[in-house]
């Protein structure tokens, strides 16, 4: 980005912009170097106004959540991290329907469960302990116990790259594992998502379970981006990457969890690369092993176009 390019998205989008910001405090893995600018949107007419000026000047974009199933490159980004917030991380929630909501794409899961849990909604307890956005649990069609977050998506409003807003219905959107066909450079803005009448203290309860569930098998003590590799058609990734002898593998900071082996965790000071050499270990390990090659979960930021 240019000075020029620079002086206009503030005059767009004012102190909602900051710039040479360190990504590592925006991942879960907390690794990563600086991005050239961050925005802070709050507002739909802004966000739609900068999503038009940014492609119009090529310059590359990225719309973050909570940054938790990201690596961000240790020498950073060039171009400009989208986060929503305020307004786009509302719930909305009409009398009239009372099994639909309408989540903004910012708002944090664990706040998307709190709502349900006090009003009586239920149907997405098994997500409880992802810690991500509504906005990156549509886009990654998130995954627990067997359900998919796109199953109880109705309907997604996105803005496309020319700045149209555009509704999807059910029909429309194309769901598979861990990925949501949107074109390139789409922001999902908000989903309206279909959930079951159930009692405050049913939701609770099975809220406190899954997350039980995943203390006991994940290693949330210490930073990662939970999954690391798709699992392959009938196979466990984690699996896998036991069987070839990698828990418990140290490059740097990072170590593949000893506790699942799909995760890999930074354990105090691991540098985007030491992930990523584990990554290609791990790889290179099941390919000599199984003839499987792991297709990463995470997206890699740092060569524009990650996905
Ligand atoms: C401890 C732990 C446990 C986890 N457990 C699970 C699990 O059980 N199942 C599972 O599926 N995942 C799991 N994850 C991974 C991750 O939390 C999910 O993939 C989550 O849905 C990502 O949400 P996010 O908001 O952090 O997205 P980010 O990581 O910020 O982004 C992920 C992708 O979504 C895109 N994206 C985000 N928001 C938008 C938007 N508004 N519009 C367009 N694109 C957008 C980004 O551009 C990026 O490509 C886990 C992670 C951790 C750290």
């Amino acid at each position: 980005m240019d000075k020029r390019q620079k002086a206009e998205l503030v005059r767009l989008a004012g102190k909602k912009i900051s710039f040479d910001c360190p990504m590592a405090q925006y991942t879960t893995w907390h690794v990563g170097g600086q991005s050239e600018a961050i925005y802070q949107s709050d507002d739909l007419k802004d966000l739609r106004q900068v999503i038009v000026y940014v492609n119009r000047e090529h310059i590359p974009y990225f719309i973050v959540g909570r940054g938790s199933n990201l690596l961000v490159k240790d020498k950073g980004l060039e171009g400009l991290v989208i986060f929503l917030k305020g307004s786009l991380a509302a719930v909305e929630h009409k009398k009239t329907e009372k099994l639909t909501i309408l989540a903004g794409a910012g708002l944090p899961l664990v706040d998307l469960l709190v709502y349900c849990r006090s009003s009586g909604l239920g149907g997405i307890e098994c997500f409880a302990g992802i810690p991500g956005t509504v906005g990156g649990a549509v886009a990654m069609n998130a995954g627990a116990f067997g359900n998919e977050f796109g199953s109880r998506v109705h309907e997604v409003l996105l803005i496309t790259s020319r700045g149209d807003l555009i509704t999807k219905n059910r029909a429309q959107l194309r769901f598979s594992y861990r990925q949501l066909e949107i074109e390139k450079g789409s922001v999902i803005i908000r989903a309206k998502l279909k959930l079951k009448r159930e009692s405050s203290e049913i939701v609770a309860a099975r809220i406190a379970d899954y997350l039980k569930i995943r203390k006991g098998t994940q290693p949330l003590e210490y930073p990662s981006a939970g999954s690391v590799f798709k699992n392959p058609p009938n196979e466990y990734a984690g699996r896998l990457i036991e069987n070839a002898g990698l828990k418990g593998k140290r490059v740097g900071g990072a170590i593949i969890s000893k506790k699942h082996a799909n995760f890999i965790v930074n354990t105090g000071g691991a540098k985007a690369k030491d992930i990523l050499d584990l990554i290609k270990l791990a790889q290179a390990a099941v390919k000599k092993e199984t003839g499987i090659v792991l297709e990463p979960e995470i997206k890699v930021m740092g060569n524009w176009f990650h996905n």
